[in-house]
């Protein structure tokens, strides 16, 4: 099971302006081949997938926690994609008026045909992600090893993505998000070296570029999160801690396991753009509570009725 927080794993500034070919970039980020959802659905099913994992707990626990963290991932590269595209095209109500007269010149047109514009599981060229992406072979080693390539390639993208867009909602994204895929590239190498003796962590960093390159890495790596690893659980995934052990490779400084999530930020909260009817069209009834608590009770009867009717007392 997971348990939800509803916190965004950093805070993302607001954006200097609005900025549909940066989204689109990004989007590489979220549903290309080493997106985000693609090291969440790796390590989330090799996990599911883990056959005799009380002989290789530690393994297990490393695996499937890191899991845990990449859902945060995706929230962050999609709430940066839904910024970035907040305000791309004329705010109002009239169709006849074209409002949506510069998408046309967009990059990726399912932000604003398919979606209110908003993040889609697709990559930077509108190729839905797949399930191909996902590599699960049952041999521990080779998983890891594919996680530890898989890792690297996200660092690669990443950087790339940060060359192409100057943007400070992209850029704090990314910078926090090197330092974090850092941390799981550490994590993969030490449980190779774990695993075999070899000293993977010399092959770093891959590209050849340290993270202290990007500005925007520096604040996380000043306050050690380069080199913890959060236990994403109340009671569980208590041995990653015999991987995450010993100096980090690049400064020598201890790697440490901190039991429970980072504190995080609030998620923004975005504004409507009627134009796209999103949320609702501009016919539409406006939503009421009290509403809702009415046709509640016509479904479902008087006690039913009575308790959502609390519920809205309560939160105005
Ligand atoms: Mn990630
Ligand atoms: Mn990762």
């Amino acid at each position: 099971m997971i348990l939800r927080l509803d916190r965004l794993m950093t805070a993302l500034p607001v954006p200097a302006g609005p900025d549909a070919n940066a989204a689109a970039a990004v989007q590489e980020l979220m549903g290309g081949k080493f997106g985000e959802m693609s090291t969440l659905m790796n390590y989330t099913i090799q996990s599911f997938n883990f056959r005799g994992r009380e002989k290789m707990r530690p393994f297990y626990d490393l695996i499937a926690n890191i899991a845990a963290e990449e859902y945060a991932h995706i929230e962050l590269v999609s709430y940066t994609i839904n910024m970035l595209l907040s305000g791309t095209t004329t705010r109002g109500t009239d169709p006849a008026e074209t409002p949506l007269e510069d998408a046309v010149d967009a990059r990726n047109s399912y932000h604003f045909i398919a979606s209110g514009q908003q993040a889609l599981p697709m990559d930077s060229q509108g190729n839905f992600w797949t399930g191909q992406n996902v590599f699960s072979s049952g041999n521990l080693k080779l998983d890891l090893l594919h996680n530890f390539f898989l890792e690297c390639g996200a660092r690669a993208n990443k950087i790339r993505v940060y060359e192409m867009t100057s943007d400070p909602t992209a850029r704090a994204m990314v910078g926090f998000l090197l330092v974090r895929g850092g941390v799981h590239i550490v994590a993969y190498a030490r449980a190779l070296e774990k695993l075999s003796g070899v000293p993977v962590g010399k092959l770093l960093p891959i590209p050849e570029i340290v993270n202290k390159k990007f500005p925007e890495t520096r604040p996380h790596e000043a306050r050690g999160e380069h080199r913890i690893l959060y236990r994403f659980s109340p009671d569980d995934y208590k041995r990653i801690s015999e991987i995450w052990n010993g100096p980090h490779p690049e400064d020598n400084e201890p790697l440490i396991v901190h039991d429970g999530p980072p504190e995080g930020a609030p998620v923004p909260d975005l504004d409507e753009e009627p134009q796209l009817t999103a949320p609702s069209g501009p016919d539409a009834e406006t939503y009421s509570p009290d509403m809702l608590a009415d046709y509640a009770g016509k479904i479902f009867g008087a006690e039913v009725k009575a308790q959502a009717t609390r519920a809205v007392k309560a939160s105005k």
